[in-house]
């Protein structure tokens, strides 16, 4: 690295953050090293390899002119709000060309509270994969640099051994952020909007209304990014709204996962008892977050009360709308369909119930769809074999084709390069995981090689394309 860290969050906004050096864990060893991220980091193969890379990533040493703090927030926790979150377990090192970079998992901070401020081992490699999962497969997210091993065990409901992340972002400024500014202040709420839209909406900064027009871009941002979360089968399981960012990126990956069967109702997490993340809930959470922004950011829009709420309420009426656009286009592209008008959503509902009254699994499901369209794949080999309601939606589903384009061949080329072959599936990383935290990584080395390229289908590696065959329901638990 050329230059030190910079530290515009640390400065420009003191009132939201507290100093904290990392305790630091002496006998870590870094076991996952992203090197394509480090390089373009300005971190050299030479750094990531050093003693020094070990020293500073494990706490024990600091970057160039870095100034670690712990970052203040808010946050709406299953609909309940919390005035006092914060990085109880993180700590920001500072920024390279404007991308934060953090260790999850460092010990305590000034926002612990009872926590010991660890991470387990097991979900920080966990984000590790799903993060350069969804980044590869054109997801926006938050990215994984380096994983450790602490080699001191943590205490959950038994003892576990300890991990941290060094993650990047493009800022870590969540809703909660704008959550915990909004308490301490008009003045202090204005130099976040200020710093958030020169960091992330810059060309927003000279005009005239600009905080309503940054509450439409995060709320823009926000929406495409759920719209990829829905088309890929996502579901993040802790929409708080202390997990969700102002840039639109995805954070946060506790009890995440992908569905496989494809059913609306799909929930992993352990503490989503009423499933109020659940996949086809997650549009609703998404207005319900964004209302919550849009709450905080009242001062801001107008001098008066009244006037600014017709305002941000305009806005918000336009998210849903704005989400179906999106997810509607982006389900056409999926089944190779370009235009979208009430016929071709109708197609796309019908086959979505296919899936469901079939329990057909989602991913699968548009890679075979190619498949029987260039005839490489028949029906009966097909994840559709027993679903008699395909024969018929084909059909319709043909005619659109057909109408549309001439190409056969383009059009599946061009559907295999949106539908994903391979994604984390469950019992895949949950091995992988195993495997890794007793100290075989070779599992974990060859998904993410994999997952680099999820729309390359290798004849290889037909194991990981498929689901579970046992039908053990599975559940993911809060990585605390
Ligand atoms: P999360 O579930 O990771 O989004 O975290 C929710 C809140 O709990 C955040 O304020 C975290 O910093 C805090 N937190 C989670 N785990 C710990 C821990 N082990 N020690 C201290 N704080 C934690
Ligand atoms: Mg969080």
């Amino acid at each position: 690295m050329q230059s030190g860290l910079e530290n515009s969050f640390a400065q420009d906004l003191p009132e939201l953050s507290k100093k904290c050096i990392p305790t630091g864990f002496q006998n870590s060893e870094i076991i996952l090293k992203n090197y394509e991220l480090g390089e373009e980091l300005g971190f050299s193969k030479k750094f990531l390899d050093s003693d020094k890379c070990l020293n500073v990533f494990s706490g024990n040493a600091l970057l160039r002119d870095s100034i670690p703090i712990a970052q203040a927030y808010s946050g709406h926790q299953f609909g309940q709000f919390n005035p006092n979150l914060g990085d109880g377990r993180a700590i920001l090192l500072g920024e390279i060309n404007n991308q934060d970079i953090q260790l999850k998992g460092i010990g305590q901070t000034p926002f612990s509270r009872r926590g010991d401020g660890k991470s387990a081992l097991s979900p920080v490699l966990r984000e590790y994969i799903i993060s350069e999962f969804m980044n590869a497969a054109g997801i926006p997210t938050t990215r994984a640099l380096l994983a450790l091993k602490t080699n001191e065990s943590v205490t959950r409901d038994t003892e576990l051994p300890g991990g941290i992340l060094a993650r990047v972002a493009n800022s870590h400024i969540r809703i909660g952020t704008f959550e915990f500014a909004a308490m301490q202040g008009a003045q202090i709420l204005k130099k976040l909007a200020n710093y958030s839209i020169f960091r992330h909406y810059p060309e927003l900064k000279n005009t005239n209304e600009k905080y309503i027009k940054f509450f439409a871009a995060v709320c823009e941002s926000q929406t495409r990014l759920v719209s990829k979360w829905m088309n890929i089968g996502f579901i993040h399981g802790v929409m708080n709204t202390d997990n969700m960012t102002v840039s639109g990126e995805t954070i946060d990956y506790g009890p995440c996962a992908f569905m496989d069967y494809y059913d609306p109702k799909t929930v992993f997490s352990s503490i989503d008892v009423a499933g109020r993340y659940c996949y086809g809930n997650q549009p609703a959470i998404l207005v319900w977050n964004l209302s919550k922004l849009a709450e905080a950011l009242i001062p801001l829009i107008d001098d008066n009360e009244q006037k600014s709420i017709e305002k941000l309420t305009e806005v918000l009426q336009a998210v849903m709308p704005s989400f179906e656009k999106y997810f509607y286009s982006e389900m056409g592209e999926k089944l190779g369909i370009d235009s979208i008008n009430q016929n071709n959503i109708n197609l796309i509902k019908d086959y979505l119930k296919i899936l469901d009254s079939n329990s057909i699994d989602f991913t699968l499901s548009f890679r075979d769809l190619s498949k029987i369209l260039n005839k490489t794949k028949s029906i009966e080999d097909s994840v559709f074999k027993n679903s008699g309601d395909f024969k018929k939606w084909t059909e319709d589903w043909m005619i659109k084709i057909i109408t549309e384009k001439t190409n056969l061949k383009d059009i599946t080329k061009k559907m295999d390069l949106t539908n994903p072959c391979y994604i984390p599936r469950n019992h895949i990383i949950e091995d992988a995981l195993e495997n890794a935290v007793n100290g075989d990584m070779n599992l974990i080395n060859e998904i993410l090689e994999l997952y680099k390229n999820p729309f390359d289908e290798n004849e290889y590696t037909e194991t990981f394309k498929k689901p579970s065959e046992t039908n053990t329901p599975f559940v993911t638990f809060c990585g605390t």
